[in-house]
C-alpha cells in the first residue's frame, strides 16, 4: 500500500517518455522479485514496474503484462513457441561459439539453463555493444519464433533465439557472478527461461493481474493529483478480476483499461461469443451427506455427469451485426445462417476436431437464438444402441483436420449451462433462470444434441437412486450444483463449492482421480524389460513453478499402452531433472530417465499418505515437521489427459485438500478451501 501511495520514480535513465520500455527494465523487476517469496513485496515490485509503463510507455502495457505472464497470445490463439532444450542449447552454443558439450555440461553442473546462457555469454569477448533489447522488440521476437513454419524451420527459430541471445546483457551490474543474487538481473538469464516456458519467479498470473489493476488505480488516482483510496484499489481489483475471467484476452483487456480507464472497463469488456472463457470447474466430493451437508437449507439439482470431452459452443448469426471477435476468426467456421467456434477446456480450437458437430448446428439451434455461449460435453455416442460410449471410444476419433464423412465415432453434444445469449451475458443469472432460457433456446435432436438429464429433488434416497442411474446411463457420476440465488451464477475459471462432482467410483476412496504430470520412469523387470515399467509422476505447484513429486506408479497399463508410451516419453528425455523439480535428492529414489514436463495422465488412488520420498504439498503445512511431502498409495494409471497442459495438473494445494479431508472424514463439515484467487 505504501509504494501504490508514493510518488514514483523511475530508475532506469535510458527510459523517456513515450520511448520503447527497454528489456533491462523489466530483467530489473523481475530480478528483484525473484529474490523476495513475500507475496505482499513480490506484488509491489510488479505493480511499482507497471504503474511506470503506464505512465511513460502506456503503449507497452500489453506486451510488458504478456512477457510478465510467460505468455505471447491469449491461449485460444493456440500461439507456442515450439521449442526443446536442444534448440536452445543449440543456439547458445552457436551465439557464443562455445560446444553442445561444454554447454550441457555446465547445465549438469549449474541447473538452470538460464544461468547457462549467462556464464557463456560471459566467457564470450564483446566486440561492440549490441542495440539494447526493448519490451516490444523481445515479444515480436518470440512471436516470430513461434510462428515461423515451413522448411528449416527449426534452423530460423534457433537463428531467432541466436538475435536475440547475442543482443541480451549478460548482467547489468557489469559481470556475471552466477553464484550471487541468483544471476542478478540478467536479460540472457530471464529469455532462456522464457523460452524454457518458465520464468520460475514465484510470480503466479493472479498476482500479476491483481499488480495490474492496483498499478492501474493509482496511476488514475495520481493523473488527479490524488492518492488511491483503499476502497478503490478493492474495488479495481474486483472489476479486473471479475472481466479477466468473462474475457481472458489481455489483447482486448489492455487497451482498453489505458483507453477508458478500469472503473469503466466492465462497459467495455465483457463476455463476447469468439473468446473462450476459462470453465467453471467442481469440487470433489466423497458422499452425499457430503453434498446435502453442504447445499443444506438451499435449493440444489443434480445433473448427469457425462464422460466426454468438454465443449464450449460459440455462435453468432449474421443477420445480428454482432461479430464472432476478431482474434478467434482462425478457430471459426461458417455453419448455415452463422459463424460458429468450439473452444475446449483448455481453450483451444476444437473446430477442426468437431465438423460434424458444427454442421448439425444449425438443426438444433432455434430461430429467435441469434448468438450464444453454450456449455457442453460432447460424449461418444452408439448410434445404433443409441446410448453414450466410455470416453475411450472418444479419444479414439481423430483430432485435427477431420472431414465430416470420414467421422466413425459419432458424439452426441450434451448441453448443461447457457452463458450467452442474444448479445448479452447471463453468467450472472440463477442457474434456474439460464437453464429455462437454455432450454427455450434449443431443440433437443436425437443422438446430436440434448440437454444434461437432471433432477431436482434434496431427498438422500432420490440422490441415490439417480446417482445410480447416471452409471446405468454409462455416465461417470453427477454434478450437483446450487440451483436459485446469487451463489448459482457462473463463476469463469473457479473452481467453485457451489458445483459438487460426485464420481461414482471414488465414494470410497479420496473423492477424486488426480491429473499429475510425468516426470521420469524406470527401466521395465521380466516381460517389461523394452520399455519403461513404472513412471515418477508430480503435481503442480503454481506458486512455486515447480513439479512436486507424488508417487511411483507402476499399475494400470496394458502392454500395448506401456509400448505406447515408451515411444511418446522416449521423445522427451533428457539428461538430468529441471531445477523446477522438486524431488527427494536420495540416491535410490532416482529414476532411471527424466522427461519433460509434458504429459499429463489420470490417476486414481486408494489413499494418501506423508511419505518423506516425495514433496507434494510440502508447504501447504501438513507434515508438522515439514520434511514429508503427500504421496499416492496403490496409485492406478486410468488415461492420458490430451486436455491438459502440465500446469492445469492437480496443483499440490487439491492434494493437500484431500489429504486433510480423508484425515478429518467426519469431522470435517464446515465448507472446503476454495483454491481460486
Ligand atoms: P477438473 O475439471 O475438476 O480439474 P476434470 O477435468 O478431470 O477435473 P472432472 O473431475 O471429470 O473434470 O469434472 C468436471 C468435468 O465434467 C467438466 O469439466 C465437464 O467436462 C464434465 N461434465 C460432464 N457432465 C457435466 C455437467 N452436467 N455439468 C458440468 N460438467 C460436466
Amino acid at each position: 500500500q505504501a509504494t501504490l501511495k508514493s510518488n514514483v520514480k523511475h530508475p532506469y535513465p535510458d527510459w523517456k517518455e513515450g520511448e520503447p520500455v527497454p528489456y533491462a527494465a523489466l530483467c530489473q523487476t523481475f530480478s528483484l522479485i525473484e529474490l523476495t517469496s513475500k507475496r505482499l513485496e513480490i506484488m509491489a515490485h510488479c505493480s511499482l514496474f507497471l504503474r511506470q509503463v503506464m505512465r511513460l510507455t502506456p503503449d507497452d502495457l500489453l506486451p510488458t503484462v504478456l512477457l510478465m505472464v510467460n505468455k505471447l497470445a491469449p491461449d485460444y490463439a493456440g500461439i507456442e513457441l515450439g521449442i526443446g532444450e536442444s534448440l536452445i542449447m543449440k543456439a547458445i552454443g552457436e551465439t557464443t561459439g562455445r560446444s553442445l558439450s561444454v554447454i550441457k555440461q555446465d547445465q549438469k553442473e549449474i541447473g538452470d539453463l538460464g544461468l547457462v546462457a549467462v556464464k557463456s555469454r560471459a566467457t564470450q569477448p564483446t566486440m561492440f555493444k549490441p542495440k539494447p533489447l526493448t519490451v516490444r522488440g523481445v515479444h515480436k521476437i518470440l512471436m516470430d519464433i513461434a510462428t515461423v513454419t515451413g522448411n528449416g524451420a527449426q534452423q530460423k527459430k534457433v537463428d531467432f533465439i541466436k538475435k536475440l541471445l547475442s543482443a541480451s546483457d549478460v548482467n547489468m551490474k557489469g559481470k556475471a557472478d552466477i553464484t550471487k543474487d541468483k544471476g542478478g538481473p540478467s536479460e540472457a538469464k530471464f529469455l532462456v527461461r522464457f523460452l524454457e516456458g518458465k520464468l520460475r519467479l514465484g510470480l503466479a498470473e493472479k498476482t500479476v493481474i491483481v499488480s495490474l489493476a492496483q498499478a492501474m488505480v493509482a496511476h488514475e488516482a495520481w493523473k488527479k493529483g490524488k492518492v488511491p483510496s483503499t476502497a478503490d484499489l478493492e474495488k479495481g481489483e474486483q472489476i479486473l478480476k471479475q472481466v479477466y475471467s468473462e474475457l481472458p484476452s489481455y489483447d482486448v483487456i489492455i487497451p482498453a483499461m489505458v483507453k477508458h480507464g478500469i472503473f469503466n472497463l466492465r462497459e467495455h469488456c465483457k463476455l463476447r461469443p469468439g473468446v473462450p472463457l476459462k470453465p467453471m470447474l467442481a469440487k470433489p466430493t466423497k458422499a452425499i451427506t457430503e453434498v446435502l451437508d453442504r447445499f443444506e437449507g438451499q435449493t440444489f439439482t443434480c445433473e448427469y455427469k457425462y464422460d466426454g470431452e468438454r465443449a464450449q459452443i460459440h455462435y453468432v448469426a449474421k443477420d445480428t451485426g454482432e461479430a464472432l471477435s476478431q482474434s478467434a476468426s482462425g478457430a471459426s467456421k461458417e455453419v448455415g445462417k452463422g459463424v460458429a467456434a468450439i473452444f475446449s477446456r483448455n481453450s483451444e480450437d476444437l473446430s477442426k476436431k468437431y465438423p460434424d458437430v458444427l454442421a448439425k448446428l444449425p438443426t438444433w439451434v432455434k430461430e429467435d437464438t441469434k448468438s450464444f455461449v453454450l456449455d457442453c460435453e460432447s460424449v461418444a455416442w452408439d448410434v445404433n444402441e443409441k446410448k453414450v460410449l466410455p470416453f475411450q471410444t472418444l479419444m479414439t476419433r481423430k483430432k485435427k483436420d477431420v472431414k465430416v464423412e470420414d467421422v466413425k465415432v459419432k458424439v452426441c453434444v450434451f448441453a448443461f449451462d447457457l452463458l450467452y445469449l442474444n448479445g448479452e451475458a447471463i453468467v450472472h443469472k440463477s442457474l434456474r433462470e439460464r437453464r429455462e432460457l437454455m432450454y427455450k433456446a434449443f431443440q433437443p435432436v436425437e443422438g446430436e444434441f440434448a440437454f444434461a438429464t437432471h433432477m431436482n429433488s434434496q431427498e438422500l434416497e432420490d440422490i441415490q437412486a439417480f446417482l445410480d442411474e447416471s452409471v446405468k446411463a454409462s455416465c461417470e457420476g453427477l454434478m450437483v450444483k446450487m440451483l436459485d440465488g446469487e451463489e448459482s451464477g457462473y463463476e469463469p475459471s473457479k473452481r467453485s463449492r457451489n458445483w459438487l462432482k460426485i464420481k461414482k467410483d471414488y465414494l470410497s476412496g479420496v473423492g477424486d482421480s488426480l491429473d499429475l504430470v510425468v516426470l521420469g520412469a524406470y527401466y521395465g523387470k521380466g516381460k517389461r524389460t523394452s520399455v519403461y515399467g513404472a513412471f515418477l509422476l508430480a503435481c503442480y505447484n503454481p506458486i512455486k513453478e515447480t513439479y512436486e513429486t507424488v508417487c511411483n506408479i507402476g499399475t494400470g497399463f496394458s502392454d500395448s499402452v506401456l509400448e505406447e508410451l515408451y515411444k511418446q516419453l522416449s521423445e522427451i528425455v533428457i539428461d538430468r531433472p529441471k531445477p523446477f523439480y522438486s524431488h527427494s535428492s536420495t540416491a535410490q529414489h532416482q529414476p532411471d530417465v527424466w522427461f519433460e514436463p509434458r504429459y499429463v495422465w489420470e490417476v486414481k488412488t486408494a489413499d494418501l499418505t506423508l511419505s518423506p520420498r516425495y514433496k507434494a504439498g510440502m508447504y501447504e503445512g501438513v507434515d508438522p515437521s515439514g520434511e514429508k511431502g503427500i504421496s499416492l498409495r496403490f496409485p492406478r494409471f486410468i488415461k492420458v489427459r490430451d486436455d491438459k497442459k502440465p500446469d492445469e495438473a492437480t496443483s499440490s494445494r487439491q492434494v493437500a485438500e484431500m489429504y486433510r479431508k480423508q484425515e478429518s472424514v467426519a469431522k470435517s463439515k464446515g465448507p472446503a478451501v476454495d483454491d481460486d484467487w
